[in-house]
């Protein structure tokens, strides 16, 4: 772990690796759990792809220092793996650690979208049938008044906004299931999700307004015909939506 790398970097770094060595045949977990008393081990390390010093594997003298400590310059790996590829720069050269870091933090971007859909809604699921069966509708879920400025700033129709004052009936569903989530990433992963789907159907589909929202609805419920998983997809988008971690503030 370098100092001279900016808390910023490090999230995006950290972020864009899931936390997991870019090493195609390793892609080791980095965060060892905390066991008892004792705290959490990281056994990663982000290493540079040109290096920090000018003793350095792959050392680039025309690099500033900041760009040397950039997270386009960096990559996660294990221990093992981080001296291996500093011991071996003709093998890891700076073109190979780029596609390597490449292929990874496209591997971890559709394991997220997987691992959301995977975890969270067979999950939710459970929860959306007990909710349906229970019937918890109470008279204070019609008074559910839907964000009119955000929706407006979204560019949102009414069809949409009748979608979401749906979703908002089950959003403190939602929120009191994932703070009982012992697993305090599960939230964060959900989101990450979300926000990765919804930049993709922005920018590389162009998608807007209730196309845009559509789109996060099928991802929301895999594509899913079932009613119950389109609920609880719908209750995740809209949760969503009204903490602002998708879509416009
Ligand atoms: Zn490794």
């Amino acid at each position: 772990m370098n100092s001279g790398i900016s808390d910023k970097d490090k999230k995006i770094i950290d972020w864009k690796c899931g936390n997991r060595c870019a090493i195609p045949e390793c892609r080791k977990e980095l965060i060892i759990d905390s066991i008892g008393n004792d705290q959490k081990s990281i056994i990663g390390e982000r290493a540079h792809i040109k290096g920090e010093k000018p003793t350095s594997a792959r050392y680039d003298p025309n690099m500033t220092s900041a760009e040397r400590n950039n997270h386009q310059n960096l990559i996660i790996l294990c221990c093992d793996h981080h001296k291996m590829v500093d011991d071996q720069p003709n093998t890891y050269t700076v073109e190979k650690l780029l596609e390597i870091k490449r292929q990874h933090e496209k591997y971890i971007r559709e394991s997220t979208a997987n691992e959301v859909i995977n975890t969270t809604f067979a999950e939710l699921n459970v929860v959306t049938q007990y909710l349906v069966s229970k019937q918890p509708a109470t008279s204070d879920s019609y008074k559910v008044i839907p964000p009119k400025d955000k929706i407006q700033r979204n560019k949102l129709s009414t069809v949409t906004e009748r979608l979401i004052i749906m979703g908002m009936v089950q959003v403190g569903l939602v929120s009191s299931f994932l703070d009982r989530i012992p697993d305090i990433d599960f939230g964060n992963r959900i989101k990450i999700g979300f926000v990765t789907e919804y930049e993709r159907l922005k920018n590389e589909i162009h998608l807007t307004g209730d196309e845009l929202f559509d789109g996060l609805m099928e991802f929301a419920s895999r594509n899913s015909s079932i009613f119950l998983e389109r609920a609880a997809g719908l209750a995740v988008l809209v949760y969503l939506f009204e903490k602002c971690e998708v879509f416009e503030k």
